[in-house]
């Protein structure tokens, strides 16, 4: 952060805007004239009342981990929430649950950290939501409603967040419960800044396991994503799926593979599941039933990796932010050295996703990879390129690849966020976005 002090205004200060701040994980890059760091609601609202009474635009902004371009300011204030990051809670054993009051700029690795270390009565909790960037707030979090796989299984945002404090722009407070919360999950800082959250957490389960599963066909997750509720003793609470080309890619970042142990990974259409079960016995038992049940669906059971103790189904859940890593660094460089914005598709399909993900394949001419929220029938395509002609191939494939995806009944995924609802030149569009009809340029870019 710059040291220059630049316009005071009581207890708020306003300081000129260092590079870093105008740039996010969508690798585009914005500008403003100013940036003010609050570390409680009423500073923050101060800074939105006076940047009101100057006229300029503010743009909030958590850790800038969005992918797509949401926290690049276009001219006016940067309000970053960064530093808004205290947290209390209070548990009731005989209700096995935590409530805890956060604010906004807490990120998924402190709020893991903080519960990691929290254990009263014997019990201890978790918050289920996994967007898997662990250095995301939880304002970003609830401002793209970005879920992650769990959501599926565990329930949405809604079912464990109690209440939302949030101030409009021009600094007045307010909060929202119930049905209320609509107006602010998905707003991506339109409306509305989220300032702090109370959130009801469950008891976190007493035996947790992961494995990766190899298949030998497409058809076989999805044989799996259709009987994976048939009872095996055991409660999945994520089923990722990464296609084939998804696993070639992350064998380009073959160092970071290494790092992890995870050389050597079986090229092939794969679930990643991760399971819970309410004890050590439990967790045995079901887990024969279940490796059954992936191989009665053509999973190669010789290869599923298994994640048991924590160190282990870390490695492996990483393998999915690795995944994101991977191709996000690639698309950052492209963008940079193109110009042009990265090319990708969010779609959810109600029948499940192998037919889109069939059509992908047929379609594809240049090199792509999918991966998604199996659970949710999504699927999230990232097309790559490297020059402006590979650039104009690839856009018109995502092109046609959405026109395809919306006829097979696809609809656009909630999560990730529309940014600043860029039209298909790249340029932005007034927010909020003009309606939901909008929302189908889920991937902004394309
Ligand atoms: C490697 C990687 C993996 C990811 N994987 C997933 C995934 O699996 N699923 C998924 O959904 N997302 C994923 N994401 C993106 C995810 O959307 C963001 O990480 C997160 O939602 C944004 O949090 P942030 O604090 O960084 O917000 P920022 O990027 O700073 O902001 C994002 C948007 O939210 C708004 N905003 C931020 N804070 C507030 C606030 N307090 N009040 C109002 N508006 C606010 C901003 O204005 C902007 O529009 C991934 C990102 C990366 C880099």
């Amino acid at each position: 952060m710059e040291k220059k002090q630049y316009l005071t205004d009581g207890e708020i200060v306003f300081l000129p805007v260092s590079e870093e701040y105008l740039t996010d994980e969508s690798g585009g890059m914005g500008w403003a004239e100013q940036i003010c760091f609050p570390t409680t609601a009423g500073e923050a609202c101060l800074a939105l009342e006076r940047a009101r009474q100057a006229g300029l635009p503010v743009t909030v902004q958590g850790s800038r981990t969005g992918i797509c371009g949401g926290a690049l300011p276009q001219g006016g204030l940067v309000l970053n929430l960064s530093q808004m990051s205290g947290l209390s809670g209070e548990a009731h054993p005989e209700r096995k649950e935590l409530l805890l009051t956060v604010q906004a700029g807490v990120t998924l690795s402190a709020l893991r950290q903080f519960l990691d270390g929290f254990r009263k009565d014997g019990l201890s909790y978790w918050f289920h939501l996994n967007p898997t960037e662990e250095q995301a707030t939880l304002g970003g979090i609830m401002a793209c409603r970005a879920e992650g796989g769990r959501a599926a299984f565990w329930g949405p945002a809604e079912t464990w967040l109690v209440q939302v404090e949030a101030a409009d722009f021009a600094g007045k407070l307010r909060r929202f419960q119930g049905g209320e919360l609509e107006w602010i999950l998905g707003d991506e800082g339109h409306n509305w800044v989220i300032l702090s959250l109370e959130l009801r957490l469950p008891e976190r389960p007493a035996h947790t396991g992961v494995l990766l599963c190899p298949f030998g066909e497409l058809s076989g997750v999805s044989r799996f994503l259709e009987r994976k509720d048939e009872r095996t003793g055991l409660c999945l609470s994520m089923a990722e799926w990464l296609g084939v080309e998804a696993l070639d890619l992350l064998s380009e970042n073959a160092e970071a593979l290494a790092k992890e142990g995870m050389s050597g990974l079986q090229r092939a259409d794969t679930l990643l599941l991760e399971f819970t079960a309410p004890g050590e016995e439990e967790a045995l038992n079901g887990l024969e039933e279940l490796l059954g049940l992936l191989e009665e669906c053509g999973c190669d059971a010789d290869g599923v990796l298994m994640g048991d103790s924590p160190k282990e189904r870390e490695r492996l859940l990483t393998l999915r932010h690795l995944l994101n890593e991977t191709a996000a660094g690639k698309a950052r460089m492209a963008a940079g050295a193109v110009g042009r914005p990265p090319l990708l598709l969010d779609l959810a399909f109600p029948q499940g996703i192998e037919p889109f993900v069939a059509q992908c394949r047929r379609q594809a001419a240049g090199p792509w990879a999918a991966w998604g929220h199996g659970a949710a029938g999504h699927v999230h395509v990232h097309l790559f390129y490297e020059n402006e002609d590979e650039y104009a191939r690839q856009r018109e494939t995502a092109a046609a690849l959405l026109e395809v995806g919306r006829r097979m009944g696809g609809v656009p995924h909630r999560e990730f966020g529309r940014g600043k609802c860029r039209t298909a030149d790249g340029s932005p569009v007034e927010a909020p976005c003009p309606g939901e009809g909008e929302r189908v340029w889920t991937s902004r870019y394309v």
